[in-house]
């Protein structure tokens, strides 16, 4: 009895995550290429990515009656502008209020590395930069290289090994690293964890590191167990069909009960993988702005996405 109690301590028992940002939006929320998800787990409250607009998160916050001044911890998932661009401003529009509000900023190793992107190659300081403004407002990063767990039961991945050569990234950058000049993939792209009793929810930003990489990872650094919600972007809009298929058939060996396929999953992509792991539109659905997740009660698509 002691030793279950022990174990269950480690897991969420309530769970709601709401997404903030991304393409689909209806009602008085605004649609942008961009991702931000505010996750409740149990007593803690976290905001996963800021999107992209400097201000649209925040104006999606108070139209879905979202106060982001009870949360204390930010999480990037990593450095492009989409999932960064509205840190700043929401960092200062809490800080007088409550100054402790979204004063820390949790990123994976590498997401300061200077970047070279474009045909140009044109140098990017703009994490650097980002780093600067946001430590001025009494904001503080912290940088794993390892999985942590937050909070008991809220874990995050840490950059992810890549086991499978997923390739779930865009472009053509570059980086600079300590070890020098390599292609830019992403290396600190990490994902939130939240261990329940169901099962593993999963929350991603892009997933850069590939979706089958994460949920692996997630695996065996939290614990083997299913699925049961994939949620966020996948990065798999322009996935050619042997990636779809090879995708959808690791995932269906897992087993996934809930996907809000949100951001860069892209649409196409998450009615393949909603029939391949033979789920229905109560259990999979394309994301919106204001859709939720919530353990016991399931995926509240909204009007749009339904
Ligand atoms: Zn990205
Ligand atoms: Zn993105």
């Amino acid at each position: 009895m002691v030793l279950l109690g022990a174990e269950s301590a480690g897991r969420v028992k309530a769970l709601k995550i709401t997404i903030l940002s991304t393409m689909l939006a209806d009602g008085d929320e605004l649609g942008e290429w961009g991702f931000a998800a505010l996750v409740e787990a149990d007593e803690h409250r976290l905001l996963f990515d800021t999107g992209a607009h400097a201000d649209v998160v925040l104006k999606n916050a108070r139209s879905l009656g979202v106060d982001l001044t009870t949360v204390p911890d930010v999480l990037l998932s990593h450095s492009h502008s989409d999932h960064t661009g509205g840190l700043l401003t929401l960092r200062k529009s809490v800080r007088e209020k409550t100054p402790a509000a979204l004063s820390r900023a949790h990123v994976g190793e590498g997401i300061f590395y200077p970047r070279r992107s474009g045909v140009t190659r044109q140098p990017d300081l703009s994490m650097v930069a980002l780093k600067g403004e946001y430590e001025a407002t009494g904001g503080m990063f912290v940088t794993y290289t390892q999985p942590v767990q937050l909070y008991p039961g809220v874990w995050l991945t840490g950059p992810v090994p890549r086991k499978y050569p997923e390739r779930n990234w865009s472009g053509s950058a570059r980086m600079t690293t300590p070890t020098g000049d390599a292609e830019d993939n992403l290396p600190e792209d990490l994902a939130l964890v939240l261990d329940t009793e169901q099962g593993l929810v999963v929350l991603t930003g892009c997933g850069h590191a590939g979706v089958v990489n994460i949920v692996e990872h997630a695996r065996s650094v939290v614990r083997p167990a299913r699925v049961h919600a994939l949620i966020g972007g996948v990065h798999l809009f322009n996935a050619k069909e042997q990636t779809l298929s090879w995708t959808a058939e690791k995932l269906r060996g897992f087993g996934v009960d809930h996907l809000i396929g949100a951001h860069c999953t892209g649409i196409e992509s998450v009615f393949r993988l909603r029939a391949d792991l033979g789920l229905d539109r109560a259990h999979a659905v394309v994301g919106a702005v204001g859709a939720k997740f919530e353990l016991g009660r399931g995926i509240d698509a909204r009007k749009i996405a339904q």
